[in-house]
């Protein structure tokens, strides 16, 4: 037994001895699953019978590029198709970016309270990890990441709207951001919620006329209800992007997924639909909070940061009792929930439990 565990330890790269492996896997199914931001509502129609129709082709392989999705998302964001790659869910494309760009002893800096998958992207290729402090209100402070850039640094993750706090950094700051960030550098912005915040989707795009170095990401996992299928996309620099492909899986995007997303963003209207409900939800969910007195972090998301404080282990035990499924974090050594906000019936019974506890 000791000896096959130092026998594996010993063909793994040292790097990675010290991850955590990622394990997101509940044994039970939840009957309220809130706990990873995706869409409950689930697909459209018109998006399941386009991923039947792909399921027929299923004996060939995908256009490896997916040049029918390239060019669709190339059209809604007013992007040209060699802007654009597409990859394995979002956690593909940083994959990518970690092997093409990071070496041991670079630096990676992201925000001290993200995405996990950012932090690991550094950690498998052996390079270290800068964490920003957040600033007040919560909120991640684009002039104190310009300012932590090191000679060292190679990568930096902007996660806007950031998960799991909510916020959404303004668009001047982080014009501001890009500019005092030497070209060198490669910017990650990462937008996997920028749907849900009302702004208009296609304006942060046009900073890439003038930022080379910046790589801007969405998913299909979250407002598109795509997670299980895997599409992310990424738009830079062609140039740039060309290093990625260097590295890129050649069919990392399945057919039957590619079908789906591009059929997904036909469905306009009704995902302007699911964001308003989102909004309205999300909206009687603090409304809940505030009565009971718990302290949250206002969202532009789909989930919100809740503080339970001494409370936590009351409010956890009422949420399994309902077999509501929410994820557990901590920030800054406090143990927080992040609740993402569902359909109206599972909202309730999430204001249910926190009355039991609150109320
Ligand atoms: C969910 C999420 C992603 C995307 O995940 P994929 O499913 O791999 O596309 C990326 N970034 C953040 C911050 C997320 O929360």
């Amino acid at each position: 037994m000791q000896e096959t565990e130092e026998l594996f330890r010993s063909m793994a790269r040292p790097a990675i001895w010290g991850i955590e492996p990622y394990d997101a896997s509940t044994i039970e199914e939840p009957k309220i699953r809130l706990s990873a931001n995706e869409n409950n509502e689930g697909l459209p129609p018109s998006v399941l019978a386009a991923m039947r129709r792909a399921l027929a082709g299923g004996n060939r392989y995908p256009d490896s590029r997916n040049t029918a999705l390239r060019e669709k998302l190339a059209a809604c964001f007013s992007l040209r198709p060699e802007q654009i790659m597409t990859s394995n869910g979002l956690d593909g494309l940083f994959t990518m970016l970690g092997r093409a760009f990071l070496a041991p002893g670079d630096e990676v800096i992201c925000g001290e309270c993200t995405f996990g998958v950012y932090a690991d992207t550094a950690l498998i290729a052996g390079a270290s990890v800068k964490k920003i402090p957040l600033g007040e209100g919560y909120g991640q402070i684009p002039a104190d990441f310009a300012a932590a850039v090191g000679p060292a640094t190679k990568m930096l993750f902007f996660c806007n709207p950031n998960n799991p706090t909510g916020t959404l950094a303004d668009a001047a700051s982080l014009r501001k951001m890009l500019e005092d960030i030497p070209p060198r550098v490669a910017v990650i912005l990462d937008e996997a919620y920028f749907d849900f915040t009302g702004e208009d989707g296609s304006e942060s795009f046009k900073l890439l006329e003038e930022f080379p170095n910046l790589i801007i990401c969405r998913t299909f996992s979250k407002l598109f209800a795509l997670a299980g299928l895997r599409v992310g996309w990424a738009a830079a620099h062609p140039g740039l992007l060309d290093y990625l492909y260097r590295v890129r899986e050649p069919y990392c995007v399945t057919s039957v997924a590619e079908a789906g997303a591009i059929a997904a963003l036909d469905e306009k209207e009704h995902l302007g639909k699911t964001c308003a409900a989102v909004a309205a939800e999300r909206g009687k969910l603090c409304a809940a909070l505030r009565r009971c007195g718990v302290g949250y972090i206002p969202s532009r998301t789909n989930f919100v940061l809740i503080f339970p404080r001494e409370r936590y282990d009351g409010l956890a035990a009422a949420f399994a009792q309902k077999g509501i499924a929410v994820r557990g974090l901590s920030l800054r050594k406090e143990r927080v929930m992040r609740i993402s906000v569902g359909l109206p019936e599972e909202n309730q019974q999430v204001e249910m439990a926190l009355g039991e506890i609150f109320g």
